[in-house]
């Protein structure tokens, strides 16, 4: 295995361990992910386990569990190194394991000590699979708005209800699902509860997967549960803390999870378009000579190096214990437009053959359109930041009161201005 050349723009964001995990991800997309790409493309109702295996087989579904579970403790940059040199060679490789990793982290963060025991050493190694179902058909986004109840029975809860867009649907063995358990009236904030979910539960079921316009291999389908009952040890976290187990692991975790696989594909589309514009004959020479063309690739270049700061930045301040809410949502909002505005870039430098589905660079565009939704569209990102800036306090939530990134800090042990080391 070679050690790769990693950009010098991220130099001062990794460690010779980051480095040798980049090249070992590098490796491991190029042997054994990359020849898997074209029928998955060409399957696309079929759902990649097998890509699963491969990743767990490394231990990367452990890439934030502590060592104490079996788990790599290996941090958030390392965890965007993963997901961004994924991405590079398959979105959906890269999606299967950040929307794993999700879930983990409200399992990490929330979790007992007997869940933490019972569970994790088996999340590490990748043989339990984790989904996180929050959103739903009717209310998308609208966390408050959820239909999905628990009614406490006397003995145990009683599920009923349906969950949309679930990442790793059909692949997860254990979902964290989120519920009203308050009557009518409760805050959003008190209303909600999580709860642990074994896939092969009575009353819990799957629609089969549908196509969709990109990320082929990785499910992001419908959940059903009809009166599926969870004994209290299956609670995670404090009755009514749902919202805070969805918010947690959807703002430290989630939104870098999809700033990274922003990242990949960006590289991933501005390497497709030098080389198409390079080989391209025109006139004496070839498609970048064409000033025009350069200019544009030129600011191609430019967008992938923000990109670049902005996703490692924000999890090097996560890593380091530093308050950096805005950073990672604005890593997240703007690593997809900046992303997007090289993606069409790309297909327009294509031209009629980026239609054309031999050219790589159809795929890479069409993964892309999946990074806007998930973890907080791009106008839920900008209100939160014009909310920040405005000094609003939405009175919603545990981060009313303590950014979330500082509470991650807390919850994991670390001094807020330590060093940058991983948890
Ligand atoms: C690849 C992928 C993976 C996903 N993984 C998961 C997962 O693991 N678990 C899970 O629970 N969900 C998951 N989702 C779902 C994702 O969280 C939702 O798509 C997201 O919350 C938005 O919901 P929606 O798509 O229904 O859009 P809606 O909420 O219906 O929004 C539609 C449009 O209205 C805008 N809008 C809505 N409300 C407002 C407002 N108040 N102010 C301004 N604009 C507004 C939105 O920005 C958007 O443009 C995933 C989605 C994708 C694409």
């Amino acid at each position: 295995m070679s050690m790769p050349a990693t950009p010098v723009t991220l130099d001062r964001f990794l460690t010779p361990a980051h480095q040798a995990l980049w090249a070992d991800v590098d490796d491991v997309a190029a042997q054994e992910i990359l020849p898997r790409v074209d029928r998955m493309e060409s399957t696309p109702t079929r759902v990649e386990s097998k890509l699963a295996r491969l990743m767990a087989d490394r231990g990367w579904f452990g890439v934030t569990v502590p060592e104490a579970f079996g788990g790599m403790q290996a941090g958030h940059v390392a965890k965007t190194i993963l997901i961004h040199r994924l991405a590079r060679v398959s979105g959906a490789a890269a999606a299967i394991l950040q929307a794993s990793l999700i879930p983990v982290a409200g399992l990490l963060h929330y979790g007992t000590g007997d869940q933490h025991t019972a569970l994790l050493p088996r999340v590490a190694t990748g043989d339990v699979l984790m989904s996180i179902a929050v959103t739903e058909p009717e209310q998308g986004g609208h966390i408050g708005g959820m239909t999905t109840r628990a009614e406490w029975d006397g003995t145990a809860w009683v599920l009923t209800g349906v969950k949309a867009h679930v990442g790793n649907s059909h692949l997860a063995g254990l979902h964290v699902v989120v519920a009203r358990t308050a009557p009518a009236g409760t805050r959003t904030s008190k209303a909600l509860t999580a709860f642990l979910v074994r896939a092969k539960q009575r009353g819990v079921s799957l629609l089969r997967p549908g196509a969709k316009l990109g990320l082929r291999g990785f499910s992001f389908g419908q959940l059903s549960f009809n009166r599926v009952r969870v004994l209290p040890d299956d609670v995670l976290g404090e009755v009514g803390a749902g919202f805070d187990v969805a918010q947690f692991a959807s703002i430290v975790y989630g939104r870098p999870n999809l700033t990274a696989l922003s990242l990949g594909l960006h590289e991933a589309a501005v390497a497709l378009a030098a080389k198409y514009v390079s080989n391209r004959p025109r006139y004496h020479g070839t498609l970048a000579d064409v000033s025009v063309v350069r200019d544009r690739l030129g600011s191609m270049s430019a967008r992938l190096i923000m990109a670049r700061i902005l996703t490692y930045h924000a999890v090097d301040m996560l890593d380091r214990g530093l308050s950096c809410d805005d950073e990672l949502i604005a890593a997240k909002g703007l690593g997809h437009d900046l992303a997007f505005e090289t993606g069409t870039d790309a297909m327009e430098l294509h031209a009629a053959n980026g239609l054309d589905g031999d050219y790589a660079i159809q795929r890479v565009w069409r993964d892309m359109q999946s990074t806007y939704a998930p973890a907080g569209t791009g106008e839920v990102q900008r209100l939160r930041l014009a909310g920040s800036l405005l000094q609003e306090e939405t009175g919603e939530s545990e981060s009313a009161r303590i950014p979330w990134s500082v509470l991650h800090a807390e919850r994991a042990g670390r001094p807020r201005h330590g060093p940058p080391v991983a948890v």
